[in-house]
């Protein structure tokens, strides 16, 4: 009998839409449907009394009950004010999101009969440190092993990695979602997925879209009605008018024209919109993917790389027939579409396929050359060339998968940071400025250091705040820079001004932060814990983790 492959499941955790995929005995990807026989499902909430409803009725339950339905929750990532209440309890988006996943986990075990625990969950490329931190907390309070947080174009580059015939190409990933944008550069090799540059705006996609409709018909109404009033503070309207608006967006992919009505107090409005007329409205939102996308290619260019030989896209909104014919237009390229809902799932899930094959050949490599994998990370890629190889067939033999695949899960896959991160420190002059350690789409991990020097003698204690910037400059001004969390580092007594103090960041694959400080004069050193109130930790941790065992999610 063959040695079973664990599984690891690939989700998108999207901000409209979720699904979840795992790689087949013979090697393919698959989406699995929900228990509504949807391969995707919404992303939306309702706390109905005790139980928590998740998916096509929730969605459809906005109507009904606005204040008990939360959707879009993903744009609420990394907020540290962001608290929805229901029932005297306040739940922050890790354990909303949390529910989705839930959600989209157990339907899955109910249709192929097997535990979901091990996952990698995808995130935008745009995502910064606590919204991805907060991310791995919501598979955690799910219950999940997360095996890696990884980025939405680089698992859509890896889908399509996988299935394209040519190799060795440089994409162009054009992702536009429901509510997030990224663009990537990504090179594709017989051996290696590059990520190269990345850009984007995690607060612009199809909703955007759907609210430029909606704001068309509040002045329908109002033009039809001769009424001033502003029917969308009426939250029945609202969720109406939004759930009207991506039908009909929708539609009109299809055709050119649709009819939307519109009820409000009693009164009813009927609305005919065309596509030139939802393409005008919607314009500045489409161009400003053009420029977001000629941002990024300029820095591409600087790390030099002048051009490119696809443009793929993914994300739902790509099915919004102007997208790809402006891309035509300004690239003189015909763009691809790929497997716009269902790319990023299998992405996820080939990375996950991905991993557990590498655990089995680390294992191996492990017991053939008596090395600790737990004390080199990097064991795969230091293993000779042979004896790699004669792993490989042992693993193929032993499990059943064919040599190819074992083979090309060997491959290399390297992302970049989507933001810079620094600390405030005094500039010569006294001013206080964001010094950058680390620099916008760098490839990751990443380990840098920099020498900081005490302002005062018998300093007990430097309180180290965290920024993170899109700028590509080595140092910033403090307001073009969000704070992203605190670090303290306790210093020896009596030390005396000027003292040196070297910080240490290591970005990690997945975009995690690790600091490290060591003064010099005694080569002390210390792992700076990074405080913030960005992502749920500690007693409301613990509260969510203890809730979700008892919550029943549908
Ligand atoms: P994603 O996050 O990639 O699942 O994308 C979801 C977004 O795609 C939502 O805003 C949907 O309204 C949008 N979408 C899905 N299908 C279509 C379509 N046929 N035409 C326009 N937008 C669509």
């Amino acid at each position: 009998m063959s040695e079973p492959i664990k599984k690891i499941f690939g989700i998108d955790l999207g901000t409209t839409y979720s699904s979840i995929a795992f790689v087949d005995e013979y090697g393919k990807p698959v989406i699995i449907p929900n228990a509504e026989n949807q391969r995707i499902t919404p992303s939306v909430v309702f706390f109905d009394g005790s139980e928590i409803v998740v998916g096509d009725v929730a969605k459809e339950s906005a109507k009904l009950y606005p204040n008990e339905v939360v959707s879009f929750i993903k744009r609420s990532m990394g907020e540290a004010d962001y608290v929805f209440e229901y029932d005297n309890k306040t739940y922050r988006p890790e354990e909303i999101s949390s529910f989705i996943l839930r959600k989209v986990a157990q339907d899955a075990e109910q249709t192929i009969g097997e535990k979901v625990r091990d996952v990698v969950i995808t995130c935008p490329a745009y995502f910064g440190i606590n919204e991805r931190e907060a991310t791995r907390k919501a598979g955690e309070i799910a219950g999940f092993n997360v095996r890696q947080i990884i980025n939405e174009p680089t698992a859509a580059a890896i889908a399509y990695g996988t299935v394209q015939e040519t190799e060795n190409r440089t994409v162009l990933v054009y992702d536009l979602g429901g509510g997030t944008f990224d663009i990537t550069m990504i090179d594709i090799q017989e051996n290696s997925i590059d990520v190269i540059c990345t850009g984007g705006d995690h607060n612009l996609g199809g909703k955007d879209w759907d609210d430029r409709i909606v704001s068309f018909l509040v002045q329908e109404f109002q033009r039809q009605t001769g009424s001033t009033e502003d029917i969308l503070e009426d939250p029945d309207t609202w969720q109406d008018l939004q759930l009207s608006a991506e039908k009909s967006k929708k539609i009109l992919s299809q055709r050119d024209k649709t009819p939307i009505s519109i009820t409000h107090g009693g009164e009813r409005v009927k609305v005919e919109l065309g596509r030139n007329k939802f393409e005008e409205i919607s314009r500045d939102l489409l161009e400003r993917t053009v420029s977001l996308t000629h941002e990024m290619l300029t820095e591409a260019k600087n790390k030099g790389y002048e051009r490119f030989d696809e443009i793929i896209m993914v994300g739902g909104s790509t099915r919004m027939p102007q997208i790809p014919e402006r891309i035509r237009r300004e690239f003189n390229m015909e763009p691809r579409m790929f497997d716009p809902d269902e790319a990023i799932a299998k992405g996820a899930a080939i990375y996950g396929w991905k991993l557990s094959l590498n655990d089995g050949l680390i294992r191996r490599i492990a017991e053939k050359t008596n090395r600790n994998p737990d004390a080199e990370p990097d064991i795969m890629e230091t293993t000779p060339a042979n004896i790699m190889e004669e792993v490989v067939r042992q693993m193929s033999e032993e499990t059943g998968v064919t040599l190819s695949a074992v083979r090309r899960s060997t491959i290399s896959i390297n992302d970049v940071t989507s933001k810079s991160f620094g600390v405030v420190a005094r500039r010569p002059n006294n001013s206080e400025a964001v010094f950058n350690l680390i620099l916008k789409n760098t490839t990751v991990p990443v380990d840098t250091k920099r020498s900081f020097y005490t302002p005062e003698a018998n300093q007990e204690r430097v309180l180290i705040r965290i920024m993170e910037n899109e700028s590509t400059d080595k140092v910033v001004p403090v307001e073009h820079s969000a704070e992203i969390g605190t670090a303290v580092l306790v210093l020896p007594a009596g030390l005396p001004e000027d003292s040196p103090v070297e910080i240490e960041f290591q970005l990690n694959r997945e975009g995690r932060l690790l600091i490290t400080a060591v003064e010099t004069n005694e080569f002390r050193k210390v792992t700076a814990k990074i405080e913030t109130r960005s992502v749920i930790q500690g007693k409301e941790l613990e509260e969510a983790m203890a809730r979700s065992q008892s919550l029943i999610v549908h």
